[in-house]
């Protein structure tokens, strides 16, 4: 099997999954219809498991939930040795879970500057670190992390300095192991979203506030957690294996690089 080929029966980790109308959960749907095993993991362990339960039920594929803060390195070995058990091979994983916030850069606590250090690139860390590890033994692999355009164009509609920095952190993870971790089989690369309609921004998006937002979007429409979905699996999946270190902006056009 060469590193572009991916075992019929494969397994892909998403963090962060189990949020309603979030990204994660939406990335879990679009691969379990591609045919990939899912194992959903968030904070909330009954969340996660209704959400394994239903994309079971959709596409009728095996799905696990697991309760985890990301921040924990040692649940996150443990709950990625628990995939190996309960699912078929680990061959995929991405990095969605994220928390985000307004505060201004003089006014950031260092609490809070850890905290979205911790969640949005350790967590990543801890996963992928356990994950590789499976995924070098079978010499096929492929990383996703979730990124945003705050990282780029420097801060958000929404985060601040150190949410953009977490997120422009993962893009230089994504880039390293991709030279890393090539000859082992394995790709990296990063989505970088730009304004998608979840509610990781407190709440639904207002009508005064997409305005505002379309106004700065060639496409004329608001992101949608399916337009970010599609491109994480292109990227898992069967055509993306010649593709690493490279990062997909899914902004509607809102920053061009
Ligand atoms: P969301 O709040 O709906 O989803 C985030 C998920 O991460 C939630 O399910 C939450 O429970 C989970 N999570 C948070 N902290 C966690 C932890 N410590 N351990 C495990 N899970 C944890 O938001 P979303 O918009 O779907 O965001 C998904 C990802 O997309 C995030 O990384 C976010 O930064 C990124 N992103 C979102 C946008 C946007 O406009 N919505 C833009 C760019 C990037």
């Amino acid at each position: 099997m060469s590193a572009a080929e991916l075992p019929d029966e494969r397994t892909a980790i998403v963090t962060g999954a189990a949020s309603e109308r979030g990204i994660g959960r939406a990335v879990a749907h679009r691969l379990a219809r591609e045919g990939w095993a899912v194992a959903v993991i968030d904070l909330d362990a009954d969340a996660a498991e209704r959400v394994a339960s239903e994309i079971h039920d959709v596409h009728g594929i095996a799905a696990r939930g697991y309760g985890l803060d990301v921040t924990d390195r040692a649940g996150s070995v443990g709950v990625v040795d628990r995939v190996t058990v309960d699912l078929p091979q680990l061959v995929g994983i991405v990095n969605n879970a994220g928390i985000s916030s307004p505060t201004a850069f003089l006014e950031v606590s260092e609490d809070e500057w850890r905290r979205i250090i911790d969640v949005n690139l350790n967590g990543a860390f801890h996963l992928t670190q356990a994950a590789a590890k499976i995924m070098a033994a079978n010499r096929v692999g492929r990383i996703v992390n979730v990124s945003s355009a705050s990282a780029q164009r420097g801060g958000g509609v929404y985060g601040r300095a150190a949410y953009s920095a977490s997120k422009a952190a993962l893009l230089g993870l994504a880039r390293t192991l991709a030279r890393e971790l090539g000859p082992h089989g394995i790709t990296a690369n990063s989505v970088s979203p730009g304004s998608i309609d979840t509610d990781i921004m407190g709440g639904r998006l207002g009508e005064d506030r997409k305005a505002v937002l379309l106004k700065e979007l060639p496409v004329g429409r608001i992101g949608t957690v399916d337009d970010v979905a599609g491109v994480v699996a292109f990227l898992l999946g069967p055509d993306g294996g010649y593709l690493t270190g490279v990062t997909y902006d899914v902004n509607g056009g809102s920053h061009i690089a």
